[in-house]
């Protein structure tokens, strides 16, 4: 398909449709809490998304089952949420996409339940960090490879790993769109610094760095959906859709007041 540049009247209906998200991922956010199924989160994001007038990008994408995205602890990504009880000391990925005005907005946050380890905080706000130094990164006349190396330098400076097999990507009338959007540098899945596309205005991209507390192996699990550390330990996942301009990039996936 190659890397569709959005006008500025695309851009203006994507910052819609992550409106809907960052506003979905807030109430979520807000309230998770011990002793809830991870199925109630999902039935909360349906109800949130008919009231703003919205569609879910991950119903049926694929045959994916829900609206909603739930990875508990040492799973990474694609959680079917359902009837797993959440508990104290819990940290949970929620991953979001909605469509508005045909555009897809996609977005991340990891979060705790109830109180968590000093560790967990450590790894969780250090993915959140990674994926701020992604988009400081993203700058027009930059290389994708850039946006990567920004991303894993960070997370082994802390002693984390990056997921390597998964990735951020192009998004806008598709949900996944050119180009792929690397959390790491080395091949195969990788891209160095200095090389990949230029990042050009208009571009509109979703950032999207996991960080294992052990090493970067993936397993799939029984479901064929959810994707956890092969090692056991905790991953964090935090997301937002960009935009690229002349000068800072801007994040679409941000709750705009008022
Ligand atoms: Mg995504």
């Amino acid at each position: 398909m190659g890397i569709v540049i959005k006008s500025e009247k695309e851009i203006a209906k994507m910052r819609q449709a992550g409106n809907v998200v960052a506003k979905v991922l807030k109430l979520l956010s807000e309230q998770i809490k011990p002793g809830m199924k991870t199925k109630e989160l999902d039935i909360i994001a349906e109800r949130e998304l008919k009231r703003l007038g919205a569609e879910s990008s991950f119903n049926g994408y694929h045959g994916f089952p829900a609206n909603l995205c739930v990875s508990v602890n040492d799973e990474i990504v694609h959680g079917i949420p359902g009837d797993r009880v959440l508990k104290d000391s819990d940290i949970v990925s929620l991953d979001f996409g909605a469509i508005y005005n045909g555009f897809h907005g996609d977005a991340a946050v990891t979060v705790g339940v109830g109180k968590i380890s000093q560790d967990a905080r450590r790894l969780i706000e250090t993915t959140q960090a990674c994926l701020e130094n992604g988009i400081a990164a993203a700058r027009a006349g930059a290389k994708l490879g850039d946006v990567s190396a920004a991303i894993q330098e960070y997370a082994e400076s802390r002693g984390y790993s990056v997921v390597r097999e998964y990735t951020g990507h192009g998004i806008g009338r598709e949900m996944h769109e050119d180009p792929q959007i690397p959390n790491c540098t080395e091949p195969p899945y990788g891209l160095q610094p200095g090389t990949g596309p230029v990042l050009k205005k208009g571009m509109t991209i979703a950032l999207e760095p996991m960080l294992n507390v052990g090493d970067w192996h993936t397993r799939v699990a029984g479901d064929r959906w959810t994707v956890l550390t092969a090692d056991g330990s905790l991953s964090a996942h935090f997301e937002n859709t960009i935009a690229i301009d002349n000068n800072e990039p801007e994040v679409l996936t941000k709750v705009i007041y008022g």
